[in-house]
Protein backbone atom coordinates (compact mmCIF):
# COMPACT_ATOMS: atom_id res chain seq x y z
CA UNK A 1 0.00 0.00 0.00
CA UNK A 2 1.37 3.29 -0.71
CA UNK A 3 0.14 6.89 -0.22
CA UNK A 4 0.45 9.49 -3.58
CA UNK A 5 -0.87 12.69 -3.10
CA UNK A 6 -2.33 15.10 -5.93
CA UNK A 7 -2.06 18.58 -5.77
CA UNK A 8 -4.50 20.32 -7.85
CA UNK A 9 -2.55 23.74 -8.88
CA UNK A 10 -3.89 25.10 -12.25
CA UNK A 11 -6.51 27.37 -11.03
CA UNK A 12 -6.47 31.24 -11.88
CA UNK A 13 -6.92 32.81 -8.58
CA UNK A 14 -9.34 35.24 -10.07
CA UNK A 15 -10.60 36.21 -6.43
CA UNK A 16 -6.74 37.20 -5.86
CA UNK A 17 -6.00 39.31 -8.48
CA UNK A 18 -7.49 41.17 -11.30
CA UNK A 19 -6.26 38.56 -14.01
CA UNK A 20 -2.97 36.52 -13.62
CA UNK A 21 -1.78 38.08 -16.82
CA UNK A 22 -2.39 41.57 -15.74
CA UNK A 23 0.10 43.73 -14.73
CA UNK A 24 0.64 44.44 -11.44
CA UNK A 25 0.82 48.28 -10.54
CA UNK A 26 3.75 48.17 -8.14
CA UNK A 27 6.22 45.59 -10.17
CA UNK A 28 4.90 46.17 -13.56
CA UNK A 29 5.02 42.48 -13.88
CA UNK A 30 1.77 40.23 -14.52
CA UNK A 31 0.62 38.87 -11.57
CA UNK A 32 1.18 35.23 -10.80
CA UNK A 33 -1.44 33.02 -10.20
CA UNK A 34 -2.72 32.42 -6.95
CA UNK A 35 -0.79 29.40 -6.03
CA UNK A 36 2.50 31.35 -6.62
CA UNK A 37 1.53 34.26 -4.85
CA UNK A 38 4.30 34.77 -2.13
CA UNK A 39 3.43 33.90 1.53
CA UNK A 40 6.56 34.76 3.85
CA UNK A 41 8.57 34.97 0.76
CA UNK A 42 8.13 31.45 -0.54
CA UNK A 43 5.39 30.46 -3.27
CA UNK A 44 2.14 29.18 -1.41
CA UNK A 45 2.16 26.00 -3.62
CA UNK A 46 5.87 25.84 -2.19
CA UNK A 47 4.72 25.68 1.49
CA UNK A 48 2.38 23.20 0.22
CA UNK A 49 4.64 20.66 -0.55
CA UNK A 50 6.59 21.06 2.10
CA UNK A 51 3.90 20.14 4.20
CA UNK A 52 3.29 16.62 2.13
CA UNK A 53 7.31 15.97 1.95
CA UNK A 54 7.73 16.03 5.48
CA UNK A 55 5.07 12.93 5.88
CA UNK A 56 7.01 9.73 5.70
CA UNK A 57 3.69 8.12 4.47
CA UNK A 58 3.34 10.03 1.46
CA UNK A 59 5.77 7.77 -1.61
CA UNK A 60 4.90 10.19 -4.75
CA UNK A 61 3.37 13.73 -5.11
CA UNK A 62 2.07 14.92 -8.62
CA UNK A 63 0.66 18.56 -9.39
CA UNK A 64 -1.41 19.61 -11.85
CA UNK A 65 -0.34 22.80 -13.18
CA UNK A 66 -1.21 25.33 -15.90
CA UNK A 67 -0.18 24.61 -19.34
CA UNK A 68 1.66 28.01 -19.30
CA UNK A 69 3.01 28.00 -15.79
CA UNK A 70 4.75 24.11 -15.75
CA UNK A 71 7.66 24.60 -17.64
CA UNK A 72 9.16 27.50 -15.46
CA UNK A 73 7.99 25.31 -12.23
CA UNK A 74 9.93 22.21 -13.57
CA UNK A 75 13.13 24.29 -13.85
CA UNK A 76 11.98 26.25 -10.60
CA UNK A 77 11.56 23.30 -8.24
CA UNK A 78 14.76 21.54 -7.52
CA UNK A 79 16.59 25.50 -7.48
CA UNK A 80 14.33 26.56 -4.76
CA UNK A 81 13.16 22.98 -3.06
CA UNK A 82 15.52 20.67 -3.22
CA UNK A 83 14.51 19.72 0.09
CA UNK A 84 10.89 18.49 -1.26
CA UNK A 85 13.00 16.50 -4.66
CA UNK A 86 15.41 14.90 -2.47
CA UNK A 87 12.47 13.64 -0.14
CA UNK A 88 9.58 12.74 -2.67
CA UNK A 89 8.99 11.55 -6.04
CA UNK A 90 7.17 14.72 -7.77
CA UNK A 91 5.69 14.32 -11.32
CA UNK A 92 3.64 17.32 -12.77
CA UNK A 93 0.89 16.73 -15.07
CA UNK A 94 -1.21 19.83 -17.16
CA UNK A 95 -4.10 20.59 -15.08
CA UNK A 96 -7.78 21.29 -17.00
CA UNK A 97 -10.43 24.15 -16.81
CA UNK A 98 -12.23 22.84 -13.90
CA UNK A 99 -10.34 21.72 -10.15
CA UNK A 100 -12.32 18.19 -11.26
CA UNK A 101 -10.42 18.22 -14.66
CA UNK A 102 -7.15 19.14 -13.22
CA UNK A 103 -7.10 16.28 -10.70
CA UNK A 104 -8.54 14.08 -13.07
CA UNK A 105 -5.60 14.45 -15.61
CA UNK A 106 -3.68 13.68 -12.53
CA UNK A 107 -5.46 10.81 -11.59
CA UNK A 108 -4.99 9.14 -15.17
CA UNK A 109 -1.02 9.58 -15.31
CA UNK A 110 -0.58 8.04 -11.98
CA UNK A 111 0.04 4.31 -11.81
CA UNK A 112 -1.69 2.98 -8.34
CA UNK A 113 -2.90 -0.57 -7.18
CA UNK A 114 -6.57 -0.65 -5.80
CA UNK A 115 -5.34 -0.32 -2.38
CA UNK A 116 -3.17 2.51 -2.39
CA UNK A 117 -4.77 5.85 -0.84
CA UNK A 118 -4.53 9.10 -2.62
CA UNK A 119 -4.80 12.20 -1.38
CA UNK A 120 -6.25 15.17 -2.75
CA UNK A 121 -5.36 18.31 -0.93
CA UNK A 122 -5.65 22.06 -2.94
CA UNK A 123 -2.54 23.76 -3.30
CA UNK A 124 -3.97 26.89 -1.91
CA UNK A 125 -4.05 25.55 1.32
CA UNK A 126 -0.66 25.75 2.51
CA UNK A 127 -1.70 25.22 6.57
CA UNK A 128 -2.73 22.19 6.47
CA UNK A 129 -0.58 19.91 9.15
CA UNK A 130 1.51 16.42 9.24
CA UNK A 131 -1.37 15.37 11.68
CA UNK A 132 -4.34 16.31 9.86
CA UNK A 133 -2.86 14.15 7.26
CA UNK A 134 -1.60 11.67 8.68
CA UNK A 135 -5.40 11.28 10.26
CA UNK A 136 -7.01 11.82 6.55
CA UNK A 137 -4.25 8.80 5.49
CA UNK A 138 -5.42 6.26 8.49
CA UNK A 139 -9.16 7.01 8.11
CA UNK A 140 -8.72 6.55 4.19
CA UNK A 141 -7.21 3.33 4.44
CA UNK A 142 -9.95 1.89 6.99
CA UNK A 143 -12.81 3.53 5.74
CA UNK A 144 -11.84 3.52 1.83
CA UNK A 145 -13.21 7.64 1.75
CA UNK A 146 -12.21 10.53 4.28
CA UNK A 147 -11.95 13.94 4.48
CA UNK A 148 -11.20 16.78 6.50
CA UNK A 149 -14.00 19.20 8.32
CA UNK A 150 -14.90 21.61 10.07
CA UNK A 151 -18.25 21.63 12.10
CA UNK A 152 -20.15 24.71 11.71
CA UNK A 153 -19.81 27.21 14.42
CA UNK A 154 -22.30 29.71 12.53
CA UNK A 155 -25.42 29.36 11.63
CA UNK A 156 -26.61 28.07 8.40
CA UNK A 157 -28.63 29.55 6.30
CA UNK A 158 -29.94 28.09 2.55
CA UNK A 159 -30.59 31.39 0.47
CA UNK A 160 -32.06 32.17 -2.74
CA UNK A 161 -29.99 34.71 -4.91
CA UNK A 162 -31.32 38.21 -5.74
CA UNK A 163 -29.98 40.88 -7.74
CA UNK A 164 -29.84 42.96 -4.58
CA UNK A 165 -28.29 40.17 -2.84
CA UNK A 166 -29.96 36.93 -0.84
CA UNK A 167 -33.12 36.32 0.44
CA UNK A 168 -33.20 33.71 3.34
CA UNK A 169 -34.99 30.18 2.37
CA UNK A 170 -34.40 28.15 5.36
CA UNK A 171 -32.14 27.20 8.48
CA UNK A 172 -30.11 24.52 8.38
CA UNK A 173 -29.57 23.16 11.98
CA UNK A 174 -25.68 23.36 11.90
CA UNK A 175 -25.36 20.46 14.40
CA UNK A 176 -25.53 18.46 10.97
CA UNK A 177 -23.07 20.76 8.93
CA UNK A 178 -19.68 20.04 8.60
CA UNK A 179 -17.86 22.43 6.20
CA UNK A 180 -15.48 20.48 4.00
CA UNK A 181 -11.68 20.89 3.43
CA UNK A 182 -8.68 19.03 1.97
CA UNK A 183 -6.86 16.58 2.40
CA UNK A 184 -9.24 14.24 1.06
CA UNK A 185 -7.97 10.57 0.60
CA UNK A 186 -9.44 7.78 -0.93
CA UNK A 187 -8.58 4.01 -1.57
CA UNK A 188 -7.34 3.83 -5.74
CA UNK A 189 -10.30 1.95 -6.39
CA UNK A 190 -13.19 4.09 -4.91
CA UNK A 191 -11.73 7.74 -6.24
CA UNK A 192 -11.12 5.97 -9.40
CA UNK A 193 -14.65 4.47 -9.79
CA UNK A 194 -16.17 7.80 -8.80
CA UNK A 195 -14.41 9.82 -11.00
CA UNK A 196 -15.25 7.80 -14.58
CA UNK A 197 -18.58 7.42 -13.23
CA UNK A 198 -18.80 11.27 -12.47
CA UNK A 199 -16.85 11.62 -16.06
CA UNK A 200 -19.53 9.27 -18.19
CA UNK A 201 -22.64 11.47 -16.52
CA UNK A 202 -21.04 14.61 -17.33
CA UNK A 203 -20.98 15.43 -13.07
CA UNK A 204 -18.67 18.38 -11.83
CA UNK A 205 -18.42 18.67 -8.55
CA UNK A 206 -16.11 21.14 -6.43
CA UNK A 207 -14.55 18.17 -4.45
CA UNK A 208 -13.60 14.46 -4.81
CA UNK A 209 -16.09 13.53 -1.90
CA UNK A 210 -19.16 14.84 -3.30
CA UNK A 211 -17.89 12.44 -6.32
CA UNK A 212 -17.58 9.11 -4.00
CA UNK A 213 -20.64 10.26 -2.16
CA UNK A 214 -22.82 9.99 -5.42
CA UNK A 215 -20.73 6.47 -6.30
CA UNK A 216 -21.94 5.10 -3.43
CA UNK A 217 -19.56 5.54 -0.83
CA UNK A 218 -19.60 6.31 2.25
CA UNK A 219 -17.01 8.87 3.40
CA UNK A 220 -15.51 9.32 6.94
CA UNK A 221 -14.48 12.73 8.46
CA UNK A 222 -11.91 13.66 9.98
CA UNK A 223 -11.41 17.11 12.11
CA UNK A 224 -9.92 19.71 10.23
CA UNK A 225 -8.83 22.98 11.49
CA UNK A 226 -9.69 26.61 11.23
CA UNK A 227 -6.54 27.42 9.87
CA UNK A 228 -6.42 25.09 7.50
CA UNK A 229 -7.81 27.76 5.00
CA UNK A 230 -7.97 28.21 1.30
CA UNK A 231 -6.41 31.27 0.22
CA UNK A 232 -9.18 32.86 -1.89
CA UNK A 233 -8.81 36.82 -1.27
CA UNK A 234 -5.98 38.98 -0.49
CA UNK A 235 -7.36 38.93 2.63
CA UNK A 236 -6.86 35.36 3.51
CA UNK A 237 -3.15 36.08 3.04
CA UNK A 238 -2.45 38.27 5.92
CA UNK A 239 -4.30 35.28 7.81
CA UNK A 240 -1.56 32.94 6.31
CA UNK A 241 0.87 35.22 7.17
CA UNK A 242 -0.50 35.47 10.94
CA UNK A 243 -0.89 31.62 11.24
CA UNK A 244 2.31 30.94 9.65
CA UNK A 245 4.29 32.69 12.53
CA UNK A 246 1.84 31.95 15.33
CA UNK A 247 2.68 28.89 17.71
CA UNK A 248 1.38 25.68 16.84
CA UNK A 249 -1.79 25.07 17.52
CA UNK A 250 -3.24 22.63 20.15
CA UNK A 251 -4.00 19.44 19.46
CA UNK A 252 -7.96 19.43 19.53
CA UNK A 253 -7.40 21.97 16.99
CA UNK A 254 -10.84 24.07 17.40
O1 LIG B 1 -10.80 27.51 -7.48
P1 LIG B 1 -10.51 27.11 -6.06
O2 LIG B 1 -9.98 28.26 -5.27
O3 LIG B 1 -11.57 26.34 -5.39
O4 LIG B 1 -9.28 26.13 -6.25
C1 LIG B 1 -8.92 25.11 -5.36
C2 LIG B 1 -7.68 24.44 -5.91
O5 LIG B 1 -7.95 23.87 -7.18
C3 LIG B 1 -6.51 25.43 -6.11
O6 LIG B 1 -5.35 24.82 -5.61
C4 LIG B 1 -6.47 25.61 -7.62
O7 LIG B 1 -5.18 25.88 -8.12
C5 LIG B 1 -6.97 24.26 -8.12
N1 LIG B 1 -7.53 24.33 -9.48
C6 LIG B 1 -6.99 23.53 -10.48
N2 LIG B 1 -7.49 23.61 -11.76
C7 LIG B 1 -8.48 24.44 -12.07
C8 LIG B 1 -9.07 25.24 -11.05
C9 LIG B 1 -8.58 25.16 -9.76
O8 LIG B 1 -6.06 22.77 -10.24
N3 LIG B 1 -8.90 24.50 -13.31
Amino acid sequence: MKVIVIIPAAGLGTRMAPMPSALDAKTKKPHPSKQFTELAGTPILIHTLRKFAAVDAVKEIWIALRDNEIEAFRERLPREASDIVKKKQVELVVGGEHRQQSVAQALNAITAVPDDVILVHDAVRPLVTAEIINEVIDAAKKYGAAIAGLPAVDTVKQVERTAEGAIVKATIPRAGIVLAQTPQGFHYSVIKKAFDEAAADGFMGTDESSLAERSGHEVAVVMGSARNIKITTPADMELAEFYLQAAPEPAHRR
